[in-house]
């Protein structure tokens, strides 16, 4: 199965949405908080968010849950999107981070990544490729990996 042919407008919009319900129902009294979620390419979404710890140097990101669970899953990621809500009912689309992009790319240059998009305020992302993301991904000089 091709990244695009499960990265349907609609499949998109149901990873959104499944972001979206993490953190209205994990953090229903707890406004500034966060969650991804990802796409996978059986059709599986995986949420997730990033835990409390009292170290911030430990902290993760809230794509790790959803990428570890992929992997272990043996799935492969074909969109992602993290959100934040920084207002009750306003959330913000974060583009994922390098060290999220670095994770990404073992998925390819055709994961579908949620960027901050200009309409609204309910996280409604753009969708990029994460070739676009990473235009001179550091890897793709290497034969094994699979970027173009
Ligand atoms: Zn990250």
């Amino acid at each position: 199965m091709t990244p695009t042919a499960t990265a349907t407008p609609d499949r998109l919009a149901e990873t959104v949405s499944a972001c979206r319900e993490l953190i209205e129902t994990r953090f229903a009294g707890d406004v500034e908080r966060g969650a991804a979620a990802m796409l996978l390419d059986d059709g599986t979404i995986l949420t997730g968010t990033a835990p409390d710890v009292a170290n911030p140097s430990v902290e993760i990101c809230h794509e790790t849950e959803p990428f570890a669970a992929a992997f272990r899953l043996g799935r492969a990621i074909v969109a992602s999107v993290c959100l934040a809500r920084e207002a009750p009912g306003r959330f913000v689309v974060l583009s994922p981070c390098g060290v999220c992009r670095e994770r990404l790319a073992g998925h390819g240059p055709d994961v579908r990544v949620a960027v901050p998009g200009d309409t609204g305020t309910r996280g409604d992302p753009a969708w990029i490729t994460l070739g676009e993301a990473l235009p001179h991904y550091w890897a793709a000089v290497f034969d094994d990996i699979p970027w173009r």
